[in-house]
């Protein structure tokens, strides 16, 4: 009988328990070690789980830092390990800054919140964004605006919300 022996160079795969692979959005390749989206989905900026598309919240972890991937986008993950979403967060920006030489310079993601107001539809959202950047990722809690909200952005005093998110070197 034939045992599947794997040898000890063989990377880390969708097997291992530790990469936090959904497996109706995500294809593994072990061989080259990629993940492809199978289908549109959201992945969660915090545990990185892939969660069905337009969800509100990760299925996995509850929190709303979520990103929108598309098929056949290639997607990376960290062997973070299913404890992931315990810990405190260690994902990589989005945004990546050309280094020398045309390297992709990447870095942390430093995930806050704010409360930004639009005033054309006179609502107030919680915007999550990266502090290091500036980049906006999701809104969340939306509502309609208070006066006194209005008032405070008019004055600047509460940042105005972006109509689509948009990149913002600083
Ligand atoms: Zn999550
Ligand atoms: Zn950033």
């Amino acid at each position: 009988m034939n045992s599947m022996t794997i040898p000890p160079d063989v990377p880390k795969s969708v097997l291992d328990e530790t990469l936090p692979i959904n497996p109706k959005f995500v294809e593994y390749d072990q061989r080259t070690n990629k993940a492809w989206v199978k289908a549109d989905f959201e992945k969660c900026l915090n545990c990185q789980w892939q969660n069905p598309l337009n969800s509100k919240a990760c299925e996995r972890c509850g929190r709303t830092y979520l990103e929108t991937y598309r098929k056949d986008e290639e997607i990376t993950f960290q062997g973070d390990g299913i404890s992931a979403h315990t810990r405190t967060p260690v994902t990589e920006c989005k945004v990546k800054a050309r280094g020398p030489g045309g390297t992709m310079i990447a870095h942390k993601l430093m995930m806050k919140q704010r409360l930004v107001v639009n005033l054309a539809h006179e609502e107030a959202h919680k915007e999550n964004y990266c502090a290091t950047c500036n980049r906006v990722y999701t809104w969340e809690s939306g509502r309609k605006a208070t006066s006194e909200e209005m008032e405070l952005c008019r004055q600047g005093k509460i940042p105005e919300k972006e109509t689509k998110k948009t990149v913002n070197f600083v």
